[in-house]
């Protein structure tokens, strides 16, 4: 499989996102962003979701250069809509307000609506963690068919409406804890992966359209047919609820059941806080580090090399892929290409950007 490095595939992004008109800083969020999500081994957030991005900005579902449209501001809640403006920007500078207002209040309520994909939840736990706060974020996924499937149904009713939790107890500036999750067993992109090697997805992870158990992702990832489960049986899927609930239903963002025009919109209810004016940030970090070290110095089970906590496997994924490199396959780049191509770039000048950073 073709090798890439960081930089080669952050200045592909970037002359994408410039080829669909997007200014120069908004390009870069985005084009760091998904390289983020590929060095953290979430490569469905990385750069494969370009061509996507591509068919959304071409359908009027992607919107460059948009800035956020303040709808509320009550100091320590603020509400945001983004116009189906690049998500990754979007959620970026939601974040950062909601940084701001954390240090000067205590606690930030920050409410995103209407945002086209704002990508790996992650990257906003680690830019809250970076300046200090405590980031907990709720998400929702609409504007497409629903594919998750609530506890004790037979058909999808949800998408796969991520959470995250993000403490920045470490040395510096990266969050100590980092649970960024999808609330299915396993993500739409893991799916399909599996279906194009050839491979059975984990028997739990899905339904067939009668609602029973399979393990064949072909129907699922051709035609949406059946469904993903939620994860962790009745309390995954109610965590997938409260997602639907406290990100868009609450917030007047755009739910599962308004009627869609096949993009994908997210809305997002984070919650930042500044850790200082809970207690003795010294001692509370000290504390946090020590319930860390415990937990990973548990005796491994059988099969298990050791015991980590969220955040420990993309922490080693992006140390082992800036050493050698992101594999990206042949079939995915060839999509890009393409994809590029209807946006009037040329292969050959992406190719020479690929070749000079490589
Ligand atoms: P995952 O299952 O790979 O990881 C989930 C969490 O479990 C992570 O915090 C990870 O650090 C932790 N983890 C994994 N293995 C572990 C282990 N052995 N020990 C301890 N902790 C471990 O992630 P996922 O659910 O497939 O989600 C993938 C990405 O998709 C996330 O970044 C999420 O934000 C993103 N996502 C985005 C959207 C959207 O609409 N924007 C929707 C769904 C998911």
């Amino acid at each position: 499989m073709p090798i890439f490095s960081a930089r080669a595939l952050e200045e592909l992004a970037f002359a994408i996102a410039r080829g669909w008109g997007s200014e120069e800083a908004e390009a870069r969020i985005l084009a760091r962003h998904l390289v983020e999500a590929n060095l953290t081994g979430h490569d469905s957030h990385g750069v494969g979701m370009l061509p996507t991005y591509v068919r959304l900005f071409r359908e009027g579902l992607l919107v460059p250069n948009r800035t956020l449209e303040p709808r509320a501001d009550a100091g320590a809640v603020l509400v945001f809509d983004a116009g189906r403006g690049v998500g990754q920007k979007m959620a970026h500078d939601a974040v950062a307000y909601g940084i701001e207002r954390a240090r000067a209040l205590g606690a930030a309520v920050v409410a995103l609506r209407n945002s086209c994909h704002i990508g790996r939840i992650g990257a906003y736990g680690e830019q809250a963690a970076r300046a200090g706060a405590v980031f907990v974020a709720f998400v929702n996924v609409a504007d497409h068919d629903p594919i998750v499937a609530p506890f004790g149904a037979a058909r999808a009713r949800l998408g796969t409406n991520p959470f995250c939790v993000a403490v920045p107890a470490g040395p510096k500036e990266e969050p100590a804890v980092l649970l960024d999750m999808a609330t299915s067993t396993i993500a739409f992109g893991k799916a399909r992966v599996a279906h194009n090697e050839g491979r059975p997805v984990p028997l739990g992870a899905l339904l067939d359209r009668d609602g029973r158990p399979t393990t064949d992702p072909g129907p699922m990832v051709e035609r949406f047919e059946g469904a993903l489960t939620a994860f962790g049986l009745h309390k995954g899927s109610g965590l997938a609820i409260a997602c639907e609930l406290l990100a868009a239903a609450l917030t007047g963002g755009q739910t599962i059941v308004q009627p869609m025009r096949h993009g994908i919109v997210n809305a997002m209810l984070a919650i930042l806080i500044d850790p200082a004016r809970l207690d003795d940030p010294e001692r509370a970090r000290a504390e946090m580090r020590a319930v860390i070290e415990w937990i990973r110095a548990a005796p491994p089970a059988p099969g298990f090399d050791r015991v980590r906590v969220p955040g420990d496997p993309e922490r080693e994924s992006r140390a082992r892929r800036l050493a050698e490199g992101i594999p990206l396959d042949e079939r995915t780049l060839q999509e890009i290409f393409e994809a590029a191509r209807a946006l009037g770039l040329a292969s050959s000048d992406l190719e020479r950007v690929l070749a000079e950073k490589r």
